[in-house]
């Protein structure tokens, strides 16, 4: 190796260095929300891990001004993050509907028979190409999280243990496994190249097909302060306008778009290849258009203000907490989603001030939530140690939630929401 001298240079500093649009290549200058360092929301230490120290990552979003695609820096591979996933779709029922709804619909409107082959990215444990099965249909799901994955197989789901790209998608297209419906729930964030991903969804279209990808709406993640939806398996916030972009880059068209409920706010963005002639233009694309339009997403103006509303939120937070601990109540968590680390992490909350939280995956009970390590415990705890408060950390989940733990009342236990404002109830 060549010795040199190494001369520093007073212009070098972190802001200089240049980081680029994961989809455009564009330099990102502008900040959307700088939420601290933080610990990777889907490692959940156990009570051995106690003693050790956890690893920290910026949680820096920017926007890029060219493309107006949200997103962070890939800081930890995707094999790191998501070869033990703890997330198991089927432990929530109002999902596992929301899954259902969608097989009922997508079978009527593109009308799907026996012979139909439906492939889902990122298939988790099944949840929802069972529905398919049940219906005689062919299904392949594709899961790179093994244990996950193992799930769905006993279940009679067949399933690969691989990261979907164009290498996949070209082995399965030369296998004449191209499919009728493709679809991907809430995995197109997660993916650190996206121009891979989206031309390996398109290799993966028979020429007819429909493709249907589920993900947060950043329009709804602004308007109701969803800042907590940000976390670094989350690597891309999308709004229409950005997804549209990327779509058309890689010889898609999008046709339909719906807006759900779900995960608190998300689309359902309806695409074919370009060339395909089936699917006509539904109308709810250029209303979704205009009403970002109208929240200024396709300027600056839009992504300005996010940041203030969330520091507003962390100090409302942290007051109801210290004065509800000044007044000697109790206060307990509902759930451990990826989410709670987020959000508890970035306000300082640690068990000082929620004393543990519960979840009903088994995985996640003995553990603790990463960085705050607050104890997850089984439901069961609620209702034995009877808080004064139980702040619901999925609070996309509320209703359910609220309804399930409604025997809390009987000591006169409350509810409090975080987001979109602190909210007791
Ligand atoms: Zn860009």
């Amino acid at each position: 190796m060549m010795t040199t001298t190494t001369t520093l240079s007073f212009d070098i500093t972190p802001q200089k260095v240049t980081r680029q649009c994961r989809f455009c290549g564009s330099n990102l200058r502008r900040t959307f929300v700088d939420l601290g360092m933080s610990p990777l929301c889907e490692t959940y230490p156990s009570a051995d891990d106690l003693n050790r120290g956890e690893m920290y990552y910026p949680l820096h979003v920017y926007v890029c001004e060219k493309c107006w695609l949200v997103q962070l820096e890939e800081y930890e591979s995707p094999e790191n993050i998501f070869s033990e996933y703890a997330y198991f779709s089927s432990y929530s029922d109002s999902w596992l509907k929301h899954a259902a709804r969608y097989c009922d619909k997508m079978t009527n409107r593109f009308r799907l028979t026996d012979q139909s082959l439906v492939v889902e990215v990122a298939s988790n444990d099944g949840y929802l190409l069972q529905y398919f099965v049940q219906r005689g249909m062919s299904v392949l799901g594709i899961e790179p999280a093994a244990n996950v994955a193992m799930v769905a197989i006993e279940k009679g789901v067949p399933t690969l243990v691989r990261f979907f790209g164009t290498l996949l998608a070209k082995e399965l297209a030369a296998d004449n496994r191209r499919a009728d419906l493709v679809l991907g729930n809430n995995v197109l964030a997660h993916v650190p190249d996206v121009n891979d991903f989206v031309e390996g969804l398109k290799i993966l279209l028979k020429p007819e097909g429909v493709l249907t990808l589920e993900f947060p709406h950043l329009l709804k993640l602004i308007e109701f302060n969803e800042f907590d939806t940000i976390y670094h398996e989350h690597f891309s916030y999308f709004s229409l306008l950005s997804t549209v972009k990327i779509m058309q880059a890689h010889g898609l068209r999008v046709f339909d778009v719906e807006e759900l409920m779900s995960h608190g706010g998300s689309l359902r963005v309806y695409a074919c290849r370009a060339e395909s002639k089936t699917h006509a233009l539904e109308q709810n694309v250029q209303r979704v258009l205009a009403d970002e339009r109208k929240a200024n997403l396709d300027r600056m103006d839009g992504y300005a203000n996010f940041a203030r509303k969330v520091q507003e939120t962390k100090l409302a937070l942290v007051e109801f907490l210290l004065a509800v601990k000044r007044a000697g109540e109790s206060v307990a968590g509902y759930g451990a989603p990826g989410k709670s680390a987020t959000l508890l992490h970035y306000c300082g909350i640690g068990n000082d001030l929620i004393e543990y939280t519960v979840d009903r995956n088994p995985f996640k009970q003995g553990r603790f939530l990463p960085g705050s390590r607050i104890p997850i415990h089984h439901p069961d705890r609620i209702r034995e140690t009877k808080p004064d408060y139980v702040v619901i950390l999925p609070w996309n989940l509320k209703d359910e939630i609220i309804d399930q733990l409604h025997f809390i009342r009987e000591w006169g236990g409350r509810f409090v929401v975080p987001i979109p404002r602190v909210e007791i109830c």
